[in-house]
């Protein structure tokens, strides 16, 4: 019988918990979903017909609000699914200490069949209902991109909120990931993919982790295989290449291309654009399917297009020795303990690809500061490190050559900053499993390290708390 998503978070969940010392009834607390709506509303088609569309928003858990989760627009997401994503968004935002719990939105259609006034007529109506039913707001739930969605959908639905809700200051906070005209933040579009790269970088300069994997330190010349090239996956393997990591294989819905010399990221994207797919890149061989691309010859590979693709079936036949799960829910448990098994360290999703919610949580801190980072200080800044500069020239009596001295009294810029608060962010991060993963009294793979961490912050604060009225 085949494992349903939400049966494979729980499993992750439930490993883990039975390594903390909670109570039972705590942690069942802890693991179920607080808050769940569906909901179906009417959008005219730009045909004159009506068609009624199924959507859903669950709110796992409430122990640290607003709760945060993005939207997915696809033609099979379900309850199950929404509920999975919720839950991991929990974890996910306690691992990297962002004082959110878990929330996420599916609405059922597939986007490539809708117009794009349909699409804004769909998006706005379902902000509308999240509205009615208190299920959106600064301090309620924030929504975010997902699967289907991007920018241009957080700004209708940011638009729309505050329309409804005329007069509220802080309204650009009821959703994140905005374009950055609309109160956006620099950096949120690349953030998961770039969170990603600074993880896998922090992991792979560990000379014991490499070790145990049987790979060199460092990212220079590792071989990667990305499956999905939209946000997360574009971005994760634009920065691992830029890093120094050789992109031996890609995978889209439509195939796979494979070159052990490395593909020209940028290149394959113009190919994409001119052709419609990725098959038949000059130089490169095609795979007929995207899942054959995941068990290709490499050192890390990137799942970062749907849930549950590397399984029971498949985990055997991954060469990879590292998995890192841009995409959320990629591995089966079943295929986790095979891959542990066989050594392969699989960094998980509730680590990997918790970049976004960390730079959506530093658009939030924006839109209810009403500030830009950065705005206060930059120029403050270059006018001390060029007192700095000044002072070292008179005193070696050399001057600094201008370039460098470019660099050098540069004040931090609203992206630098994002992206400073981003690597901080995943490099804690993954110290404090690493720690958790030490601690424990059993050899455990990173994502039972990861959820113990998550689960002992989530209990705590529900313990804090107490229970009201
Ligand atoms: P997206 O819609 O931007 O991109 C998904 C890509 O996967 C598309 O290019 C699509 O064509 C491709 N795809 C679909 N089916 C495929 C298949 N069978 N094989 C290969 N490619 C296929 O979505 P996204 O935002 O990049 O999200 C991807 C995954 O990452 C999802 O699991 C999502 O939950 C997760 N995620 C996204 C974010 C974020 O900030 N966007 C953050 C964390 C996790």
């Amino acid at each position: 019988m085949s494992t349903s998503f939400l049966q494979s978070v729980h499993a992750s969940f439930e490993r883990a918990a039975r390594l903390t010392d909670h109570e039972p009834s705590l942690l069942d607390h802890v693991k179920t979903c607080n808050a769940l709506v569906r909901f179906g509303f009417p959008i005219r088609r730009d045909d004159g017909t009506l068609e009624t569309i199924v959507a859903w928003r669950a709110q796992h858990s409430h122990h640290r609000l607003p709760t945060k989760g993005g939207i997915r627009f696809a033609p099979d997401v379900n309850e199950d699914e929404v509920v999975a994503l919720a839950s991991l968004m929990t974890f996910k935002c306690a691992v990297v200490d962002v004082p959110f719990g878990g929330a996420k939105g599916g609405v059922r259609i597939d986007p490539r069949k809708y117009s794009l006034g349909e699409l804004e007529r769909i998006t706005r109506r379902y902000t509308f209902e999240l509205v009615r039913k208190n299920f959106i707001g600064p301090g309620l739930d924030v929504p975010a991109p997902d699967y289907g969605t991007g920018s241009r959908e957080m700004a209708w639905i940011a638009d729309t909120y505050s329309q409804l809700r005329t007069g509220e200051l802080d309204a650009m906070a009821c959703v994140t990931a905005k374009p950055v005209e609309q109160g956006g933040i620099h950096g949120r579009t690349e953030a998961t993919g770039r969170g990603l790269f600074f993880g896998v970088r922090e992991i792979c300069s560990d000379p014991t982790l490499m070790k145990e994997v049987g790979l060199d330190t460092g990212l220079g010349g590792k071989r990667v295989v990305v499956q999905g090239l939209g946000n997360v996956g574009y971005h994760a393997a634009k920065f691992l290449a830029e890093g120094g990591a050789v992109l031996v294989g890609l995978a889209e819905r439509e195939g796979a291309i494979h070159d052990a010399d490395g593909l020209d990221l940028e290149a394959v994207m113009a190919h994409r654009k001119a052709t419609g797919s990725i098959l038949d890149y000059p130089g490169a061989a095609n795979l007929t399917t995207s899942q054959a691309a995941l068990e290709l010859a490499c050192d890390i590979l990137v799942p970062a297009a749907l849930e549950q693709q590397i399984t029971e079936d498949n985990a055997s036949r991954i060469e990879a020795k590292i998995i890192a799960e841009g995409a959320n829910g990629p591995t089966t448990p079943g295929a986790d303990e095979i891959l542990h098994v066989r050594g392969t360290l699989v960094i998980p999703d509730v680590y990997i690809n918790a970049g976004g919610v960390t730079v959506s949580y530093f658009e939030w801190l924006k839109n209810l500061s009403h500030v830009r980072f950065g705005r206060m200080e930059k120029r403050f800044e270059e006018g001390a490190f060029n007192r700095i500069v000044a002072a070292i020239e008179s005193s070696t009596g050399k001057a600094i050559p201008d370039q460098e001295r470019r660099m050098l009294v540069a004040g931090a810029r609203e992206e630098d900053l994002v992206n400073s608060g981003l690597e901080e962010t995943m490099i804690t991060a993954w110290q404090q499993i690493r720690e958790t993963r030490e601690r424990l009294p059993i050899a455990v793979d990173a994502r039972t390290a990861a959820f113990v961490t998550s689960i002992n912050k989530v209990a705590q604060a529900y313990g804090d708390l107490g229970i009201f009225p």
